[in-house]
């Protein structure tokens, strides 16, 4: 399976998460690690990254917020959906931690129940004894995969902006909370910008190694185009999870 090229895939099954997130959940595995993504192609309409949310069936989480995703909403079983991929370099699973605390703002989510699934498949002696997943949204209605990462035996930490679930306040506060209870031993994160570089302030504080995944504009996925510089850097081939040392 060449990952450059663009193979259709056909969805079996579309499972609603929240009022404007589904999971695409397609007729095929691939090898790939938590954290990277994949370009997904609907002729005619549009290419655009999105995160592996599974690879066993392959699955993408998309949230409906404009003409592109409303597209992939659109498809239901028996639908295609075209993708290239997997690209980038995804979040460390052998990093040997032993309480990690994942935060996921929105959809950042998605990537971040694939690692939780990866972390506790490490064989007996390097799984984490415990892990924390911070999941940050607007309203109750907007948390995502609290059911998901519950389920893997995660502790869960809800927070929102109106109050409406868990902690009022965005996922930092919660984050904050959490490293200052002084166990966790790595930062995993996925979210928007602003998110990801309060984080960043927070783990340098508190000497935590931390793995934060970037979104950037990103067009060709494999380093040709240059329109996802970060600094010196590109989102799609250095990243998207760039670590940030204690
Ligand atoms: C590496 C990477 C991984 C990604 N993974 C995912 C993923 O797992 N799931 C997913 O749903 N999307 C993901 N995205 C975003 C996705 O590629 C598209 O940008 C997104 O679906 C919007 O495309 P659109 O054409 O529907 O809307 P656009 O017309 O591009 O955007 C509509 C409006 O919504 C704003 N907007 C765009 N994205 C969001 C958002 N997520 N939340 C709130 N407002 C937004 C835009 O600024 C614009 O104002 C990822 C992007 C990158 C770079």
């Amino acid at each position: 399976m060449r990952a450059d090229l663009p193979q259709p895939a056909r969805i079996v099954e579309r499972l609603v998460e929240n009022h404007r997130t589904v999971t695409l959940v397609l007729d095929t595995p691939l090898d790939c690690s938590p954290g990277q993504f994949a370009m997904l192609w609907l002729p005619g309409l549009d290419e655009k990254p999105f995160s592996i949310s599974a690879d066993e069936p392959l699955s993408f989480t998309v949230s409906r917020v404009g003409p592109f995703s409303e597209a992939l909403h659109a498809l239901g079983p028996g639908g295609t959906v075209w993708f290239r991929g997997p690209f980038g370099r995804g979040f460390g699973v052998e990093t040997g931690c032993r309480e990690p605390v994942l935060v996921g703002g929105g959809y950042g989510a998605a990537p971040l129940a694939f690692l939780a699934r990866r972390l506790l498949a490490r064989p007996n002696r390097t799984r984490p004894v415990r892990i924390h997943a911070v999941l940050g949204a607007r309203t109750a209605a907007d948390l995502l995969f609290t059911g998901r990462f519950a389920g893997l035996g995660c502790e869960v930490h809800p927070v929102t902006e109106d109050g409406t679930a868990g902690l009022r306040g965005v996922a930092t506060d919660a984050a904050r909370q959490v490293l200052a209870a002084g166990q966790v031993d790595r930062l995993f994160a996925c979210g928007p910008g602003g998110m990801l570089d309060a984080l960043a302030v927070l783990v340098r504080a508190r000497q935590v190694p931390a793995e934060l995944s970037r979104e950037a504009y990103l067009r060709c996925g494999v380093g040709v185009c240059g329109a996802c510089a970060h600094g010196d850097r590109l989102v799609c081939l250095d990243g998207p999870v760039f670590e940030v040392a204690p």
